[in-house]
């Protein structure tokens, strides 16, 4: 994957057509990815919090999302193709689901939101299988039931919006546990989706 890095996260230079072509390589690989959609808060997160920057670090695919750091990386004299919003992603990897026949599992917001998000999305996408949703309301103390809920159900793809702060350092805890091939926070897209 070609980066270029931005205040020590590499970010991938790809755009849309690659980067789904290798997120698609990920989930046929069957192993455990996360995908982080960077903004300029998620790297001045990374700069004050060593933790956070970890994860970034240890992510296997982080995306530019943010027009800040397509940006940052024209300044730096090594661009990127274009910007490659989560949202964007979420959609048209929902949409190659249809083709390959993939599995998914929504995770965050309000249980109302993810009940309808969860109804658009299959009504949209009716080949990609939704086999679980959750709200993203849960304490520590109910992540290993949440967990082995998800991995129950054994989904291709697992979206998480639980805002930046918390999705991130949570799939990239529960990474092996979860063993999803494609693992991404999604932030406030089961809101917009379900209108
Ligand atoms: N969210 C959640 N659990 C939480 C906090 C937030 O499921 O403990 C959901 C929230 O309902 C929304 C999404 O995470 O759908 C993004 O939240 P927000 O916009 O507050 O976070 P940000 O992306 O601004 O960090």
């Amino acid at each position: 994957v070609p980066t270029v890095s931005v205040f020590g996260i590499s970010v991938c230079k790809w755009g849309m057509n690659d980067t789904l072509a290798h997120v698609a390589g990920m989930v046929e690989s069957g192993k455990p990815h996360q995908i982080i959609t960077a903004n300029p808060i998620m790297i001045m997160a990374a700069l004050e919090d060593p933790a956070y920057k970890k994860i970034m670090q240890d992510a296997e695919l982080v995306i530019p999302d943010g027009t800040g750091l397509v940006w940052a990386a024209q300044k730096a004299g090594d661009p990127v193709t274009e910007r490659v919003a989560g949202f964007d992603l979420l959609h048209e990897l929902m949409k190659e689901g249809e083709r390959r026949h993939w599995k998914v599992y929504l995770l965050g917001s309000t249980p109302e939101v993810i009940q309808e998000a969860s109804r658009r999305l299959s009504i949209q996408y009716p080949g990609t299988e939704i086999v679980g949703f959750r709200d993203g309301y849960f304490g520590p103390d109910q992540d290993a039931e949440v967990i082995a809920n998800i991995v129950a159900a054994s989904p291709d793809l697992l979206f998480v919006a639980r805002g930046a702060d918390t999705q991130e350092p949570w799939i990239g805890k529960y990474k092996q546990a979860l063993g999803v091939p494609v693992m991404m926070g999604v932030g406030g897209s089961f809101d917009i989706i379900s209108g």
